[in-house]
């Protein structure tokens, strides 16, 4: 008998379950490995498996958002930080850990735990009724899959992510750039001006570009991606360079319908078309983030960095995050959740994890609290208190839960252009007046709603 079902124990399951657990909540965790099953990626039976890195990136709460959303995660008592205490090893001012303790220490504490049963078994299909956590990750097992897909539609579960480099608006050189679109299109969600910014390129400018991604260092697929059928729609930018010179320049990269108002004449009085352009579009509604369009890439992160900068006005670009494709299953969350986590047309079923496109073992796990943490105040039949935007969870979860743009949506780190931007404040002392802001904000919220979620 459990209150809570909660399908997959890797970062965010584990999480959510502790965090319902702690509140005198029955779970069921669910997960799969154990039984003879695996994922692709995965190597052991054991929960909140580290798949690849060691690292849960820095450990800095004063000038790093990641660092801020460890801060945040400790004070609601996350497992995932505590069994990190317990197996960290020396890392700097990152905080790394030792897999294989990190994992037994999660395993321990949720195995111990009288409210928590764990069984080994593949779920297949959304439960029809019952409070229902679903949390299987980028990798989820494809009978699952397939359910998901037919509770929210074709079409809003990806199986690749395709994600194009995203900047932070306030490193964008202006001076070179410009906002327009194409042909002067507007649609009701315009902007005034237009949607784009865009950066031109000379012919020259452009050649060397040209050259640079082909000959730029890549990641390779993995065996067992390459054989995922699901595969379109996400051709890398540097494999349309390679189907000739000319191919960008018909495609992402074409200059036509766009008058550069840095090379007038008396025959172009607008703007002459530039030869190549690239062309960045907002990605979140606050506006600070703008993603390069039709840039999804394997180049190395180093490479594109290097890359990426002599591209006009973006010789100083703060990368938000960089490019990538990998398999990854992901909800356009944007779409079909609500802003707690709930499936729309099923409200008894909330994602947590990868699988609603955030991205990192700490915000896959960050996600889980959240949830956990909503499923308790939803079965206590108690309000859920919005977590304030100025927090590192409260600008994630506003993020894939509406603030993202849904057409555009791919998994994101977290990052300070989610937050609600403070330029007032200096750029040298902005990182620590975010983070200042987010940690009396939320031990506000903590003392607003310890009545309402006891621990
Ligand atoms: P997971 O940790 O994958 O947990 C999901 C669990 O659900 C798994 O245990 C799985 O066995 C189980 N499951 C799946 N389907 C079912 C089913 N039908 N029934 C029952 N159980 C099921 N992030 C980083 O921060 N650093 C990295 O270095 C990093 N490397 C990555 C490398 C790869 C190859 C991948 C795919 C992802 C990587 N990530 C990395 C991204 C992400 O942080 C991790 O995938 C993270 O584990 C996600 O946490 P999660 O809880 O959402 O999913």
């Amino acid at each position: 008998i459990h209150d809570v079902h909660i399908i997959g124990g890797g970062l965010a399951g584990s999480e959510a379950a502790w965090q319902l657990a702690r509140r005198g909540v029955k779970v069921r965790l669910s997960e799969m490995r154990g039984t003879g099953e695996m994922t692709p990626a995965h190597q052991t039976d054991g929960l909140a498996e580290l798949v690849c890195s060691n690292s849960f990136r820095s450990d800095d709460d004063t000038k790093n958002a990641v660092g801020l959303l460890h801060h945040e995660m400790r004070e609601l008592d996350s497992l995932v930080m505590r069994a990190g205490h317990i197996a960290q090893v020396p890392a700097g001012s990152a905080m790394a850990v030792d897999r294989d303790v990190f994992s037994a220490e999660v395993e321990k504490a949720l195995g111990n735990h009288p409210n928590i049963t764990i069984v080994r078994e593949r779920v297949d299909s959304l439960p029809a009724a019952g409070l229902t956590i679903v949390a299987t990750g980028p990798l989820t097992a494809e009978a699952l899959a397939a359910s998901i897909v037919r509770a929210t539609g074709n079409e809003r579960l990806a199986f690749f992510d395709a994600i194009a480099p995203i900047i932070h608006r306030d490193s964008i050189d202006m001076s070179k750039c410009w906002i327009q679109s194409r042909w002067n299109k507007r649609t009701e969600a315009s902007n005034e001006g237009g949607d784009y910014i865009n950066c031109p390129m000379t012919q020259e400018q452009y050649l060397a570009f040209h050259k640079g991604l082909i000959e730029g260092e890549k990641s390779e697929f993995k065996q067992w991606e390459k054989d995922t059928p699901y595969f379109n729609g996400c051709m890398p930018i540097e494999v349309m360079a390679e189907r000739g010179v000319e191919t960008l320049r018909y495609g992402p990269m074409k200059g036509v319908g766009l008058d550069n108002p840095f090379d007038t004449s008396p025959e172009f009085p607008q703007g002459r078309w530039p030869y190549a352009v690239v062309q960045l579009r907002q990605d979140n509604k606050l506006g600070t983030l703008w993603n390069m369009v039709g840039f999804q890439t394997k180049l190395k992160y180093a490479a594109q960095v290097e890359l990426f900068r002599t591209i006009p006005g973006l010789e100083n670009a703060e990368f938000a995050r960089l490019g990538g494709l990998h398999r990854n299953t992901f909800l356009n969350s944007p779409q079909v959740l609500d802003r707690q986590l709930r499936l729309r047309a099923a409200p008894h079923i909330r994602f947590a994890g990868q699988v609603t496109g955030c991205e990192g073992y700490v915000e896959s796990a960050a996600i889980g609290l959240v949830a956990g943490m909503m499923t308790a105040a939803e079965l206590g039949g108690r309000d859920w208190q919005p977590l304030p935007s100025t927090t590192a969870l409260g600008a994630l979860l506003s993020h894939i839960t509406g603030d993202a743009e849904a057409e555009t949506f791919q998994p994101m780190n977290v990052n300070f252009g989610l937050f609600p931007p403070l330029h007032e404040v200096g750029k040298k002392v902005r990182k620590e007046a975010y983070t200042s802001r987010a940690k009396a904000d939320l031990a506000r919220w903590i003392a607003a709603t310890r009545e309402a979620l006891p621990a």
